[in-house]
Parts: structure tokens; C-alpha cells; sequence
């Protein structure tokens, strides 16, 4: 998947650049349906599993960790730093999310970043790589574009052109190397806690029920919990604040998605780095880039304003 990316040179010249840099290859077609299916049909397989043979609690301690680890990444790295720029990290804070958020298995970060600015850029328009609304508003329609911004989208052959919508990173040379990481961090995000499984409980049993657990399972959850916040977050919700598209706040997955499903806060007000800006939204992403400004790793951190807040306020909810 790297290759693709590295081969795009940023341009210097100021001529427009395409909104698609062409197809992706077989290979990389392939990969998104693996990555996307086999770790949802392991979920499937564990139900019947029970407590006590298969599943115990270093696998769900393993679990939780890997859960928090990644979806951390993908939320203060992936998209409020490397997307939005809601503040500015030093290079061992900006190594360590760029790495964090590629074991989360969504893809390489430069590919990841220019989707995500691609989603703002046309949000719920033609152009938006993941709308549920570009089919109509029929239930049939609807179903169509619930199942195309959860996880179809991916299996679309369209490439977001990196030159276009994350030049920045294509100049860094860090995230050039993260980027090419990928299959690497993949490996070790799959690894690292079986292996940890193995040797707490030191037998192959711990390792495989580990993998099981705190790998795919793990994976697939975190996924699903991404793949709504584009499929859910714009079709169902609270919409409290003026934004040019349909995204919404949903609250019950607040937890889980580490305060991402305040996305209706987020597209009225992208570059700030606190999405569950009302009182008693909970955001664990926001309050882990506090705990980083006061380490002195985050600076120039965009904290919402209230005066701002208040502009953006619909006088009439719909
Ligand atoms: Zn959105
Ligand atoms: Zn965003």
C-alpha cells in the first residue's frame, strides 16, 4: 500500500490537483476486505465461546488495552492531530500517535488523513468518500447508504489523491516512514498480544486465546466503532450546532468511541480538539491532549471558545 502513496510527490506548482489519484491495485482491494471481514466473523465465531475455558481476564484485560491504545491513536493521532491540526506535539508525541494509530488497522496514516479531509471537504455531498446520503432518502435508499458509509465505501476501487489533501504529510519524512511501517505495525498489533497472552499465563493456550480476544476481536470492534461514527453520527442524532452537513452527536457511543461521536460538534468546529464540547459530554480523547499540554508534549492546543461556541449554536433545533 505504501508504494502507491510514496510515489506521489508533492507538488510545488498551485494548479488544482484531482480529487482522485486512481484505482487501488488488486492487492490493496484485497487487503481492505480481509482487514475489514475476517476479524467481524471472528466475533461472530467467539459468541458461543464461554467464559472460563476460552476467554478469561488476561484476554480481556489485553483487550481493553489494545482497545484504548489504538482507538486513542486513531482519535488524538489519526484525526485531531494529523487531520485537524488541533494542536501541535512534539516529535516523540507525533511519532508515537502516527504509530499507535496505524495498529488500529485502518489503512497507512497518509491514506487514512486524506480520506478523513476529503469526508470534510465534501461532507454529504458528491465527492465524500463515505455519505450515507448519496443515494436518496427512501428507506431503501437509506439502508444502501447506511451499509456504503459503514464499511462499503472501503471496497470501492477510488483512491483519495494524497498530493491533494495531505501534502504535509507526504513532506515528512516521520510519517513517510510510519506510512511504510504498515504491514510492519500491522504484524505487531496482531503479535504483541498473543505474545503478551503467552508468557503472563506461560502456555500456548493464554497466547492463541490472547490472539483471539484481544487481536481480532479487539479489531473488529474498534472498527465497527470508527466505521459508525461515518455511518451513524451522520444519520442519527442531535444536531445542537449549524454545520453544512447531516453529521449528528450519538451519544451512546460516546465511551467507546473516546468522545468521536460528538460529530455534529466536530464539523461545526473541525480544528478544535475537545468534540464533546457541552456540558456532561464525556470525551476521553480530550482529556488525554489536556494530560499531554500539561506534560508540555501538546502546545497551541485549540480548546473550544465559548464565544465561538455560541455563534454556532442553532437559535431553533431541528
Ligand atoms: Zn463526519
Ligand atoms: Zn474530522
Amino acid at each position: 500500500m505504501s508504494a502507491k502513496v510514496e510515489s506521489i510527490a508533492p507538488r510545488t506548482d498551485a494548479a488544482p490537483q484531482p480529487m482522485l489519484a486512481g484505482e487501488k491495485s488488486p492487492t490493496e482491494m484485497f487487503l481492505v476486505k480481509m482487514f475489514a471481514v475476517i476479524p467481524a466473523l471472528a466475533l461472530a465465531a467467539a459468541i458461543p465461546l464461554a467464559w472460563g475455558w476460552g476467554l478469561g481476564w488476561v484476554d480481556v484485560g489485553l483487550a481493553v488495552f489494545f482497545y484504548t491504545l489504538t482507538c486513542l491513536g486513531v482519535t488524538i493521532g489519526f484525526h485531531r492531530y494529523f487531520t485537524h491540526g488541533a494542536f501541535k506535539a512534539n516529535r516523540a508525541l507525533r511519532i508515537a500517535l502516527a504509530v499507535t494509530g496505524s495498529m488500529a488497522m485502518q489503512g497507512p496514516i497518509i491514506g487514512w488523513v486524506a480520506d478523513h479531509r476529503r469526508h470534510h471537504a465534501y461532507a454529504d455531498r458528491e465527492g465524500d468518500p463515505h455519505s450515507p446520503w448519496l443515494f436518496g432518502t427512501s428507506a431503501r435508499a437509506l439502508a444502501k447508504g447506511f451499509l456504503h458509509a459503514h464499511m462499503g465505501w472501503m471496497f470501492r476501487r477510488q483512491l483519495t489523491n494524497a498530493a491533494r489533501f495531505a501534502p504535509d504529510l507526504l513532506a515528512d519524512a516521520d510519517i513517510q516512514r510510519v506510512n511504510r511501517w504498515f504491514p510492519a505495525l500491522t504484524a505487531a498489533t496482531l503479535l504483541a498480544p498473543a505474545l503478551a497472552g503467552g508468557l503472563i499465563t506461560w502456555s500456548w493456550w493464554g497466547a492463541l486465546t490472547a490472539f483471539f480476544w484481544a487481536s481480532l476481536v479487539r479489531v473488529a470492534v474498534l472498527h465497527h466503532v470508527t466505521w459508525s461514527v461515518n455511518s451513524i453520527c451522520h444519520m442519527i442524532g442531535d444536531r445542537p450546532f449549524e454545520a453544512r452537513d447531516k453529521s449528528a452527536n450519538f451519544w451512546p457511543l460516546a465511551i467507546l468511541s473516546m468522545g468521536e461521536s460528538w460529530h455534529n460538534s466536530h464539523h461545526a468546529d473541525p480544528t478544535c480538539a475537545r468534540h464533546g464540547v457541552r456540558r456532561g459530554q464525556l470525551d476521553i480523547s480530550a482529556r488525554l491532549i489536556w494530560v499531554f499540554e500539561k506534560l508540555g508534549w501538546a502546545t497551541h492546543v485549540r480548546w473550544p471558545r465559548p464565544e465561538r461556541l455560541a455563534r454556532k449554536l442553532k437559535t431553533t433545533t431541528s
